[in-house]
């Protein structure tokens, strides 16, 4: 257990963020899941007992991502317990959609706060210690929205974009330690945020994909597994789009 390397992966209990856990287990991490505070213990043991979970191999961590001192002091007793972390999956993140007209402080200020300040409250404690290891990997969760844009997602897109921006500059601050700061950009991906859209507006989507289906929550894992990789050491300020040809950069 000691000599694992330690992964801390946010919205861990959502749909991409469980087939991230996952696919971390099966790559011999010990795996710190990061979960809201709306859940509880018996909330992860049924997601553990859910999705085939090794709880020895993974520690919950009830966490509001949107609350920076906390997440300060989560990063550092996770540090204090486990001697280091070595990846930060920053997943979790929420949809508040309308168009813009009809968007409203409260659907604007939640969406940023979630997917874009939570990056910052996590990242910021554990960047100077991933230097001091001279390693690290930092992987954010962006959209394929955040590339192009979408009609009724300006806080999304706008939130989803500033990942990418944060994540090249932070490449060049992590550089010379050895610590990669790289972004995810999946299309539509086949999870509960998803399930959640009109069926004829997914339809309607799916028809615009070239490979005319979404994304499996497995295959966005498998990316994020690669670029936590010892194969990935040179790659670093990259999104690695993931979206069935949906939108070429
Ligand atoms: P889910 O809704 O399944 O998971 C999102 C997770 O974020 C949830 O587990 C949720 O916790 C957690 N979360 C939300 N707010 C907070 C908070 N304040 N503090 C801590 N945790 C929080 O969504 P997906 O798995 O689909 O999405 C994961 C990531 O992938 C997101 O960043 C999303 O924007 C991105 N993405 C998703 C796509 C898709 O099509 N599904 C496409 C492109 C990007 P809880 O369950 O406890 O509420």
């Amino acid at each position: 257990m000691e000599n694992k390397k330690i992964a801390v992966v946010t919205g861990a209990l959502g749909g991409i963020g469980t087939a991230i856990v996952q696919q971390f287990v099966s790559d011999n991490y010990l795996v710190i899941a990061v979960a809201s505070t709306r859940r509880n213990e018996s909330d992860f043991d049924r997601w553990c007992s859910e999705y085939n979970i090794n709880p020895s191999l993974v520690e919950p961590l009830f966490l509001d991502v949107t609350d920076a001192q906390a997440c300060l002091n989560s990063i550092e007793s996770v540090i204090e317990s486990h001697g280091k972390i070595d990846v930060l999956v920053n997943n979790a993140g929420i949809t508040r959609d309308s168009s813009f007209k009809k968007m409203n402080a409260q659907q604007w200020h939640e969406v940023i706060d979630t997917n874009l300040n939570s990056m910052f409250n996590m990242t910021q404690p554990l960047f100077a210690h991933m230097c001091g290891n001279k390693s690290g990997r930092i992987i954010n969760i962006s959209s394929v929205n955040g590339q192009k844009g979408q009609f009724g997602q300006a806080n999304y897109a706008a939130a989803k974009a500033g990942m990418i921006g944060f994540s090249k500059s932070l490449a060049y601050e992590g550089a010379r330690a050895g610590v990669t700061v790289n972004v995810v950009a999946p299309g539509y991906t086949e999870t509960p945020m998803v399930a959640k859209m009109r069926e004829d507006v997914l339809e309607s989507i799916k028809a615009q994909v070239p490979m005319q289906r979404l994304a499996t929550p497995l295959e966005v894992a498998k990316t994020v597994s690669f670029l936590a990789s010892d194969g990935a050491a040179y790659i670093t300020g990259e999104t690695l789009a993931l979206n069935g040809g949906l939108y070429m950069n």
